[in-house]
């Protein structure tokens, strides 16, 4: 089945939504989302967004926290541009309909988070991402250009090139009905790539069953440039046992004044960073990391004793009816905690404007790297990057959508799927398979044991061999087997997983969320910089224009 539209956006979460509501006004707009709608990370964020709304707070504050917490690699034009339209954005948010909690003022309410100086984070109780989404989705409903087509899994970009530059451009996608379990090629005239993180690459992850980082994995087939894939940052509190995925105990608890404590009630982050258990997220997950080493404990607590009950359930009505569920009673015996992977700072590298290296593509939110974060995402700021970018980007599509191309006669380019060699080509609906299930749990075990909070030399290349094996007996599967969302999750995985690998292999240093061993410091001579990756295997210069930088 073939289907032809102006722009296509994959993913449902704040990206992909905000995005589309705005390219609406330029053309036909498609959204394809992999399972039900509401199913992304977007949906599952608690604490909040970022933006520079109280009296006290500046624009300065939040850019020197943001560049703090990025350990030297944050881009700065980056960083003040998205600081400055952040609070245009969170009012747009509200024009959509999203609510923020407010004072007795009637003032929006402020929340404090690690590594912020002053209190700057909007919020609905602690399911902000669950108003944002719920809001958005109604917005897009409403809106006629748009059209959103459930458990539609991208496979594949369509590559061919382009008249004018000769260079390969990305002119729609192959997807997957797996409800149908057939092929759909949709053919556009750009692609905005809105398909999330990849926490599920690891085995504890608060990133729900969707974030298999297939936006990056086809993004680097179709030779995009990637970047920073090494700097997973690690949830310090998700709830343990952890399940799959993990139940996440927003940072903004701490930000209200508990703490984190051994299971024996001694405080110990002040050992690790002055702002004690409000530091960045890297140093808290690695101190916790350290601490359950050296005594042997599987968790620690979150200390929640200086919160009123009462305060506790209003401020923070997730964690407390989840709590609940669970049968923990957090104020006699603490919230037992671990780190989990929660957020990848890397991604397909993207300008200020959503432009990726392939022209015809491009991307926001988790699954893009724009220079924001550095090798540490600082608390509530991806939600603010994620709006910010997509309307920057809804703007430079505009611009950039090209006329309609003649139909017929494209020539299709490896990287990307080739139409004409599908005929035969079997799909398969969503059923489960225990082989494949076994495979992917080895990804992830292998990228927990070893491409963790803590890394060395020897645990990197055994990754990256036993990777390798697990890639090629994958592509047998790929050419023989039929095509399912498992097999096709699985690729991502695999791929994703090789990227992080790589870039980690690459920082021969230890800078932000990438901590190894055997070069415990920094190396400002020769790291200061990103580390980027493409199918080439060249360290390809993105061209950035000077803002970016
Ligand atoms: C538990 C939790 C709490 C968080 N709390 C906060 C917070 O308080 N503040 C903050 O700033 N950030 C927070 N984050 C991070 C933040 O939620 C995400 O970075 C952000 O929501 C990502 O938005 P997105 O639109 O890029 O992707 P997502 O919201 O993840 O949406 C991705 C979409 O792409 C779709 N998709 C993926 N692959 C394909 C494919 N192959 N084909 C079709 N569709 C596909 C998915 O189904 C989904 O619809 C949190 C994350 C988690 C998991």
């Amino acid at each position: 089945m073939n289907s032809q539209v102006d722009i296509l956006v994959i993913g449902s979460g704040i990206a992909g939504l905000t995005f589309a509501l705005k390219a609406a006004r330029h053309g036909s707009v498609l959204l394809v989302t992999k399972k039900a709608r509401a199913e992304t990370n977007t949906n599952y964020a608690r604490g909040g967004l970022a933006a520079v709304l109280g009296d006290d707070d500046e624009m300065r504050l939040h850019v020197a926290d943001t560049l703090e917490a990025g350990a030297g690699l944050c881009h700065l034009g980056v960083v003040e541009t998205v600081v400055a339209e952040g609070p245009v954005r969170v009012r747009e948010l509200m024009s959509w309909g999203t609510t923020f909690d407010r004072d007795q003022g009637g003032r929006l309410a402020l929340g404090r988070e690690g590594g912020h100086s002053r209190r700057r984070i909007v919020h609905a109780g602690d399911r902000t991402g669950h108003a944002i989404e719920h809001a958005l989705l109604a917005a897009v409903e409403a809106e006629p250009a748009i059209t959103v087509l459930e458990d539609h899994l991208a496979v594949d970009l369509l590559l061919s090139e382009d008249p004018s530059t000769r260079r390969p451009a990305c002119r729609g996608i192959l997807a997957l009905d797996h409800r149908l379990g057939r092929l759909i090629v949709f053919r556009s005239r750009a692609v905005f790539l809105a398909s999330g993180g990849c926490g599920q690459v690891y085995r504890h992850t608060t990133n729900p069953a969707i974030a298999t980082g297939d936006g990056t994995a086809m993004a680097y087939r179709a030779g995009a440039v990637i970047a920073n894939m090494e700097f997973m940052q690690f949830h310090p509190t998700a709830l343990h046992p952890t399940e799959d995925p993990a139940f996440l105990i927003s940072e903004a608890v701490r930000g209200e004044g508990a703490i984190i404590v051994r299971r024996d009630g001694t405080s110990f982050m002040e050992r690790y960073h002055p702002r004690a258990s409000l530091a960045p997220r890297d140093v808290v997950a690695r101190a916790i990391d350290q601490e359950m080493r050296s005594s042997g404990d599987t968790h620690v607590l979150l200390d929640v004793s200086s919160i009123p009950r009462d305060t506790f359930r209003t401020r923070f009505p997730g964690a407390a009816e989840g709590l609940t569920e669970r049968g923990v009673d957090a104020w006699a015996d603490g919230i037992p905690v671990v780190p989990a992977a929660h957020y990848s700072c890397g991604g397909v590298r993207t300008d200020l404007h959503g432009r990726t290296s392939v022209p015809g593509l491009y991307a926001a939110g988790e699954v893009a790297c724009t220079g924001l974060h550095g090798a540490n995402r600082l608390a509530s700021n991806s939600l603010l990057e994620a709006v910010v970018l997509s309307h920057r980007a809804a703007e430079a599509i505009a611009a950039f959508l090209p006329a309609p191309k003649a139909a017929g006669g494209e020539e299709w380019l490896p990287g990307g799927a080739d139409p004409a060699s599908l005929d035969g080509r079997d799909a398969g609906t969503d059923t489960p398979s225990p082989d494949l299930a076994h495979e992917r749990k080895r990804v992830r075990d292998l990228m927990w044991d070893r491409v963790g909070i803590v890394r060395s030399d020897a645990l990197l290349e055994s990754a990256e061999s036993e990777l390798s094996n697990l890639a090629a007996a994958h592509e047998r599967r790929w050419r023989e087997d039929l095509w399912t969302p498992d097999l096709v999750e699985l690729r991502s995985l695999l791929h994703t997983a090789e990227l992080v690998v790589a870039c980690a292999r690459s920082r021969v240093e230890s800078r932000g969320l990438h901590y190894t061993l055997d070069h415990p410091h920094r190396n400002n001579e020769s790291f200061l910089r990103d580390t980027h990756v493409t199918l080439a295997g060249v360290d390809l210069p993105f061209p950035l224009t000077p803002e970016d930088a």
